[in-house]
């Protein structure tokens, strides 16, 4: 398939069900494997977001009048489309994020088990009714919020989207998605894949665009929620100028995770976990390793660790990363870090793919020695590098992992279930795990972070998500006439 047939018409705005170009400029989306313009995105100006929402707000009686059952109907059919175009939906996610085939393909899986989720909402929305004075009856009902936005980050560009589409949509709101410039071709591919199954116009818009847009959003008066996946600098912005405007809002930010490693961890198992933790999507997942704290003699575990992770190699098991200026800043921490007294065991720096010298590439890195001081034990660096810092002593290391400003994920390699409890108990992460190098908990249970990972009060998917989509109505009835008069009359 040629990549223009590929894209289609997905590097579009979508409004009110017809793919068309932004009333602004326009900017280049390269492929970060070879560096090669691929499309177009328009940069949307404010007119282009009126669209939209006034689009939303048609569509939105309708929609939302729909029973849960009648609107999952649509989901049942957008699942069997994701499933029927997995290869095109996968390569797209390659061409324009710089993923390996099999991660990309994951990441559709993933966007299929989201949808399946959405569709058991039925199953799992379920009103509360009392009867809470005699003949008086108390019901909630959860009532969609209304015309909603969700901004996006480049590392997922399929599956990201579909953390939030089909929870929020089933749920009776209508949306305006707002995909990251950097990847903003599968956005618009499950736009066109919705309208496929059903979906009436107008309930899902994609606006493209950059500051500006989202800015827009945070300030539209009709826009009623905002839910933000991106870096912690940009969900700050978002969540107080959201907020500010008295939406509700949920901002998902960046992350620093830490692995503690025992001496006891079973090597095999950590070694290539860890590996495989700190160079999955290049680094680029806000679920990545990016710091290991080493408890006592944990030689014998760095000695495999860098084995496995020599065998991985950039353009044949590793995906580039997104750009020019992501690999300079990648390459620079390592180089820093190098500088300040760190020993660089496997270096990532200076990788070339055959045949893709304009693309993007950062080998796996492992940096053993690093202290708690230096930038890149602090920083998030979103690369395949993993920063090892030592320790004698397990409380230390609870403590490295606490004096994080990020609070995304942590992880401890042991085979002491006790010492692995009261590691879980004491770290300050959202998300934490046991032998498991990318703890993300699935479907049913909800995706988020603590501290600078995330600011607002629900998490992004999973029963959690239920809160935020909805808004609860109460509802007092007492249709009893022979029901005594008290002082809830
Ligand atoms: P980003 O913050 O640069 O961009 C995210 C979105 O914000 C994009 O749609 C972009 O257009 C918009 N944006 C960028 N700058 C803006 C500004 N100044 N004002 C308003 N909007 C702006 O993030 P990214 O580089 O696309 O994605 C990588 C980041 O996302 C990493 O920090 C990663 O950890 C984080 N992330 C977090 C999670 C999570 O669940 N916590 C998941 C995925 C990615």
């Amino acid at each position: 398939m040629t990549t223009k047939t590929l894209i289609g018409k997905a590097n579009q705005n979508f409004i009110a069900g017809k793919f068309t170009n932004g009333q602004h400029r326009e900017m280049e989306v390269l492929s970060p494997q070879t560096g090669e313009v691929i499309a177009n995105v328009p940069m949307s100006a404010k007119s282009d977001l009126d669209q939209a929402v006034a689009a939303a707000k048609a569509a939105y009686p309708a929609w939302s009048g729909l029973t849960l059952k009648e609107r999952v109907q649509v989901f049942y059919k957008f699942r069997e489309l994701l499933a029927a175009n997995i290869d095109e939906l996968t390569e797209l996610v390659q061409l324009e994020n710089g993923k390996i085939e099999g991660e990309a393909r994951a990441e559709v899986f993933k966007g299929i088990e989201l949808t399946e989720f959405a569709c058991s909402m039925p199953q799992m929305v379920n009103d509360e009714v009392q009867e809470v004075s005699k003949g008086v009856e108390c019901r909630t009902t959860h009532v969609p919020v209304g015309i909603v936005a969700s901004i996006t980050p480049f590392n997922f560009p399929h599956m990201v989207p579909l953390w939030t589409i089909p929870n929020a949509l089933v749920l009776g709101n209508c949306m305006i998605l707002k995909p990251s410039e950097q990847t903003p071709l599968s956005g618009g591919k499950i736009a066109e894949l919705l309208k496929e199954a059903g979906l009436p116009d107008g309930v899902l818009n994609v606006v493209n665009g950059d500051r500006e847009i989202v800015e827009a959003i945070c300030d539209h008066p009709e826009i009623d929620a905002v839910s933000f996946v991106g870096s912690t600098r940009v969900a700050k912005i978002v969540y107080a100028r959201a907020t500010s405007n008295f939406k509700r809002c949920v901002a998902l930010g960046g992350a620093k995770n830490h692995l503690i490693v025992l001496p006891d961890a079973h090597v095999e198992m950590a070694a290539t976990n860890i590996a495989a933790s700190m160079s999955g999507c290049a680094g680029q997942r806000c679920m990545a390793a990016s710091a290991m704290v080493g408890v006592g003699k944990i030689d014998h575990i760095v000695e495999r660790l860098c084995e496995v992770t020599r065998s991985i190699q950039a353009g044949n098991n590793l995906g580039s990363v997104i750009s020019k200026e992501a690999k300079e800043r990648i390459e620079r921490y390592i180089t820093e870090a190098e500088a300040a007294g760190a020993k660089v065991l496997v270096d990532g720096r200076n990788a070339t793919v055959a045949g893709k010298e304009g693309g993007f590439y950062v080998g796996p890195t492992v940096i053993d020695y690093v202290t708690p001081d230096m930038n890149i034990a602090k920083e998030e660096v979103f690369g395949p590098v993993l920063a090892i810092m030592r320790t004698d002593d397990l409380d230390e290391a609870i403590r490295i992992e606490n004096s994080s400003d990020y609070g995304n994920a942590s992880s401890v390699f042991t085979q002491n279930g006790g010492l692995a409890d009261y590691v879980m108990e004491r770290v300050s992460a959202g998300m934490v795990g046991v032998n498991i190098g990318v703890p993300v908990p699935r479907e049913p249970f909800p995706f988020g972070g603590w501290n600078e990972s995330k600011f607002g009060v629900t998490d992004i998917t999973g029963k959690s998500s239920i809160l935020f989509w909805t808004k609860l109505k109460k509802r007092t009835t007492k249709w009893n006439p022979d029901a005594w008069t008290n002082w809830m009359s």
